[in-house]
């Protein structure tokens, strides 16, 4: 394989620059030439692909976001758009892809291999966790300790006022964030959507808190399962609490990688590299038990989903919230 090229598509995650780097880096040791395509699909369609050097990854590993810059395009899922995409990419001799997202960007590669024959590696790179066949994606952590970190602060205001404060996170379908900040940074409840928790519940462990003498709450609202504004004017009806809404948005997912995120996108992005040369396509990067490991790219959306141990932290997590 003398031509490789990498993408970054989908949302946005912490890591991804490291990925870039160590993948490039690598390529560039066993003498294969790298092109990035900028805005992932995006750039695919529209030719914006370019010969990478090395100063394009210097100096990147500790940034946020992508420098490959990432878009969405609905229209990647029509054949006569990734045809030109293909084309595009076969006019420059390119090989082997790496893309680096979430399931949505993994699907547009498998179509990709099976349609035009373009040799893929999904590296999977979003803050949500939600791809199945791997225990984290890249991203995940650095969002984890942003939580932690806006929780420790909002503890401060909500015990000075004798607050309740729901706390709304990212997740997609997926109440990872939700669940392990919670765990991570002694949460008082949490509506995530692999729980069960209803409104009544949380109420009810508020009313015992106070019971008990603690004058703050802080509950997490995985976005999976609506707005914190909704369930907050739910609760309103039902606990006397003062309560307010603090939605975390984007802040969550911007600010150097943590250093668990920048080692395992260099593992993966590597890992990627050597997939291609050799020979591999259609299989994705996946980290299970600490083992760097590959599986079918498909995995992500037809693989079986083990939440055994999710189960397990969710009993954990209401106990430890009483
Ligand atoms: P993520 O990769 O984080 O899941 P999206 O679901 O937004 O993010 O997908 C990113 C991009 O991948 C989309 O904008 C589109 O270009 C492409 N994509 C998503 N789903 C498909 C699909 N079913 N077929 C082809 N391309 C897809």
């Amino acid at each position: 394989m003398k031509k490789i090229a990498i993408l970054t598509s989908g949302g946005d995650a912490p890591g991804m620059n490291a990925a870039i780097r160590s993948a490039a880096k690598f390529a560039f040791y066993q003498g294969i030439e790298v092109f990035g395509v900028r805005r992932g699909y995006k750039g695919m369609v529209d030719n914006d692909i370019f010969k990478m050097t090395s100063s394009d990854v210097s100096g990147i590993i500790d940034r946020g976001g992508t420098v490959l810059l990432s878009a969405r395009l609905p229209e990647f899922k029509d054949p006569e758009v990734r045809k030109i995409a293909a084309a595009n990419l076969k006019a420059h001799e390119i090989e082997g892809l790496i893309v680096i997202g979430g399931d949505g960007s993994f699907h547009g590669a498998d179509l990709l291999y099976k349609e035009h024959g373009i040799k893929v590696i999904g590296i999977p790179g979003t803050i949500d966790n939600d791809i199945i066949g791997t225990d984290f994606t890249i991203g995940y952590d650095t969002t984890l300790n942003i939580i932690i970190e806006a929780m420790v602060r909002l503890r401060d205001t909500a015990t000075s006022h004798e607050r309740t404060y729901l706390v709304e996170v990212m997740g997609r379908d997926a109440g990872d964030l939700a669940l392990y900040a919670s765990l991570a940074a002694g949460g008082d409840g949490f509506f995530i959507p692999e729980a069960k928790d209803t409104v009544q519940d949380i109420a009810d462990v508020i009313k015992e808190r106070r019971a008990m003498g603690k004058l703050h709450d802080i509950i997490l609202v995985s976005e999976g399962v609506g707005s914190a504004y909704e369930i907050g004017n739910e609760l309103k009806k039902i606990v006397d609490t003062e309560l307010r809404i603090t939605v975390l948005g984007h802040i969550q997912r911007g600010g150097s990688p943590s250093a668990f995120d920048r080692v395992l996108a260099t593992k993966m992005g590597a890992k990627a590299v050597k997939e291609l040369m050799a020979g591999e396509s259609g299989m994705m990067i996946c980290s299970e038990s600490n083992k760097i490991t590959t599986k079918f790219i498909d995995y992500a959306w037809n693989g079986i989903v083990d939440n055994t141990q999710k189960r397990k932290d969710i009993e954990l997590a209401h106990i430890l919230t009483k």
